[in-house]
């Protein structure tokens, strides 16, 4: 008997790729995830998944291709394009994504995560639940909790990692054991040899005073650091807060800002200094808008108490508005000038790339400009390889949303699956 047809919806699509992925423990993993496993489900014969019909968002600012196909086998996609243009293997799944739009899982380029091994996992399970597939941590990770990045944790997202960032002695603020408090130009070199040797995927400063508590890593600190990282082929990621100090860094020849300018409108010299370094990466890191916002759509996705206390600190805040506005205009001007965008949300918490989407395309970004920012541009940002777009030979890290972000960029949030490495992100529960 040939193989038959199955045709699935998308609640389904679990059961389906978990049968695939671990034919032996399928129907126990089944049960333990919360799907129902059809009766008589099996991996077919060609291990192949067509997911059918839906809106494809490939990722790299291309129009979305309407009734797509994507193909996929194993962690990989090995084909996605026009139903007409994709021959789908004889014996695969079939999945009915009808209605719905797949755009690439999102990657935030600005996060720090717990300080534990077992935290940080639940972190990077909390991404995935919202469809984040990887996270670079900003510079205040132990060592010990690098090799995370190598590991492919089932229904966590990727942990990307500056280990320990560099700034001048903050006493009181983070403790020095998350970072490395320089006083000289040698310290700052040695503190780079230590991150090459570690290998950190980008070296981080800090650049700033805090309102004048501390004193800032100076011109001739950070010039030092950037050479030596460079030396290493390492790249330098900055915070910043002050016009002056980003104008300083990228003369100094500063890899990407951690932070758009904060405190004041960035004049023509900045653009200026923006266009003449195509290469340079900015995440903006939209700080919160300050204003009372709906969270409903949170409320599942959290435990109780957690859902609890941000809706508590859910009010309107004149001074954050201000702040939020300053950031809202650098954000236009740069986006206007051509920079290079990409996600990035500080602290944290999983849900927030939504929310910074949402923030983008109210600076004045398109949905589609938020979206390459937030996929292809991350992915590359992190030299991701193998992410941030929806084409063969990429990994099948599938985001399907009930309507179209390119509507409603919100429609983020209306999640119908995470497909993550080619298996479904269980999201029966908020992970804990
Ligand atoms: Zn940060």
């Amino acid at each position: 008997m040939g193989a038959p047809m199955r045709r699935m919806n998308v609640v389904t699509v679990a059961a389906s790729l978990v049968a695939t992925s671990l034919v032996a423990t399928s129907l126990a993993l089944g049960v333990v995830v919360g799907f129902a496993v059809p009766a008589g489900a099996q991996a077919p014969a060609s291990g192949a998944t067509a997911f059918e019909g839906a809106r494809l968002i490939v990722g790299d600012g291309r129009a979305p291709i309407e009734n797509a196909t994507l193909v996929v086998e194993g962690t990989r996609i090995v084909q996605a394009g026009r139903a007409a243009d994709v021959r789908v293997p004889a014996g695969a799944t079939h999945v009915s994504l009808t209605g719905k739009t797949v755009m690439p899982m999102l990657i935030d380029t600005h996060v720090h995560l717990s300080a534990t091994r077992e935290s940080v996992i639940r972190d990077l399970r909390r991404r995935a639940y919202f469809g984040v597939s990887a996270a670079l941590s900003l510079g205040q990770d132990s060592y010990d909790l690098l090799d995370i990045r190598e590991q492919r944790i089932p229904g966590a997202a990727r942990f990307f990692s500056a280990g320990r960032g560099i700034t001048m002695p903050e006493p009181g603020r983070i403790a020095v054991s998350q970072q490395h408090w320089i006083t000289s130009e040698a310290d700052g070199r040695k503190a780079v040899q230590e991150l090459a040797e570690k290998k950190v995927d980008i070296v981080k400063v800090w650049v700033d005073d805090r309102a004048g508590q501390f004193k800032k890593l100076t011109p001739e600190f950070y010039a030092a650091i950037i050479d030596e990282a460079h030396k290493h082929g390492l790249r330098v990621t900055a915070h910043i807060f002050n016009m002056d100090d980003a104008k300083g860094l990228i003369r100094a020849g500063v890899d990407a800002f951690a932070h758009g300018v904060r405190d004041k409108d960035i004049d023509d010299e900045m653009v200026e200094l923006y266009k003449k370094r195509a290469d340079m990466v900015v995440t903006p890191n939209m700080p919160d808008r300050g204003v009372k916002t709906d969270l409903s759509w949170l409320r599942p996705g959290l435990p109780a108490a957690d859902f609890e206390k941000i809706e508590a600190a859910n009010i309107d805040r004149p001074r954050e508005q201000l702040f939020h506005g300053i950031q809202a205009r650098n954000l236009a001007k740069i986006n206007a000038a051509g920079v290079r965008i990409t996600l990035g949300t500080d602290g944290n918490r999983a849900w927030r790339p939504h929310e910074q989407m949402e923030d983008m395309v109210l600076a004045g970004m398109t949905p589609m400009q938020v979206i390459v920012a937030s996929t292809r541009n991350a992915a590359e940002f992190l030299r991701m390889i193998d992410a941030g777009t929806l084409e063969a030979g990429k990994s099948a890290d599938l985001l399907v949303l009930d309507a179209n972000p390119l509507d409603d960029i919100t429609n983020t949030r209306r999640i119908s699956a995470v497909i993550l490495r080619g298996a479904a992100v269980d999201r029966a529960q908020p992970v804990r």
